[in-house]
């Protein structure tokens, strides 16, 4: 039943990391906080209409997904070996369906073959040649390799090629994330990444891993991370916000800062956007900037910078 008594609301981001002002031109900073709010609008739109939360963060994080502005679907970074390779992962909240890709290669959107997986297969997490499989089974848009590569993507590559400690050196993450609630108070999260530059040997990240970069509970909420998913992992982030919500009874920007603090103190960066069913939201994160926005009845706003 629908009680529509909940504010629906609608968080993103588009990764954190060293961003500041001096190294965004005025022109590439405008072209992101237009395509953060192109992404919110989208996503709003459904969640004013009645749609559910589910819905909303997967149509979102596909806007943003076609962006090559963004480290996801096309303009997602290259691996060592100079080829793409995607993982994502999307969760809802109202009974803890979850569905995940790793080292997925051709689906022009990776967050909509995790939403296949949770939807149409009995398992939750699925990887490589056999998601890709699966992918084509099911009929999903596929995409060349040109169709996700872009030159800045392959010059941060040679760039980090050229350095002796190659450990994605400019440390900007560009994962994009969404998570929201709807009127009915239920949670949905969705995180979509090409994962770290220069990532060799089939590595995954935080981003598909459920309860790691991405979880939803409607006990809680929902979050969606990014920065390094080595931190993210070991921390088990999102799962972690959300639990000390539900057992500490934290609100969520305490909830939210303590889980970033603890990533911050094993020597992690990045940051969380997290929603909770009562209708309240965070960000939260530890580097010079995050792209981020959120939406609600009363408008929508987007942010680059910590001071903003
Ligand atoms: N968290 C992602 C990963 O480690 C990277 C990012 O946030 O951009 O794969």
């Amino acid at each position: 039943m629908s009680d529509r008594s909940t504010p629906w609301k609608l968080v993103i981001h588009g990764g954190a990391g060293v961003i500041e002002r001096h190294l965004l031109s005025a022109e590439q900073e405008g072209a992101i906080r237009a395509a953060l709010d192109h992404a919110l609008k989208t996503g709003a739109a459904i969640l004013e209409a009645g749609g559910s939360a589910l819905d909303a963060v997967e149509a979102t994080a596909r806007e943003l997904e076609d962006d090559a502005h963004f480290n996801a679907g096309r303009g997602s970074v290259f691996t060592y070996q100079g080829t793409i390779e995607m993982d994502a992962a999307i969760m809802d909240g109202r009974n803890r369906n979850a569905g995940a890709v790793a080292g997925v290669t051709a689906t022009r959107n990776p967050i909509t073959l995790a939403r296949t997986v949770m939807e149409q297969s009995p398992h939750v997490f699925l990887s490589r040649e056999g998601a890709d499989q699966f992918s084509r089974d099911h009929d999903l848009e596929q995409a060349p390799p040109e169709y996700f590569a872009t030159p800045e993507r392959r010059a941060a590559l040679e760039d980090m090629r050229s350095q002796a400690d190659y450990f994605d050196a400019d440390l900007k993450y560009g994962t994009v994330g969404a998570v929201a609630v709807d009127s009915n108070g239920h949670v949905a999260a969705a995180t979509s990444t090409g994962g770290l530059t220069g990532k060799r040997w089939a590595r995954i990240g935080d981003t598909p891993l459920i309860g790691c970069g991405t979880y939803a509970d409607d006990r809680a909420g929902a979050v969606s991370a990014t920065g390094a998913g080595e931190f993210f992992i070991r921390a088990t982030v999102a799962q972690e916000i959300c639990a000390r919500m539900r057992m500490l009874g934290e609100g969520v920007r305490t909830a939210a800062d303590s889980v970033i603090a603890d990533v911050g103190a094993l020597g992690g960066t990045g940051g969380v956007i997290v929603v909770t069913s009562a209708g309240e939201a965070a960000f939260a994160f530890n580097t010079p900037g995050m792209y981020r926005g959120v939406a609600s009845a009363d408008g929508r706003r987007v942010a680059i910078y910590a001071d903003e």
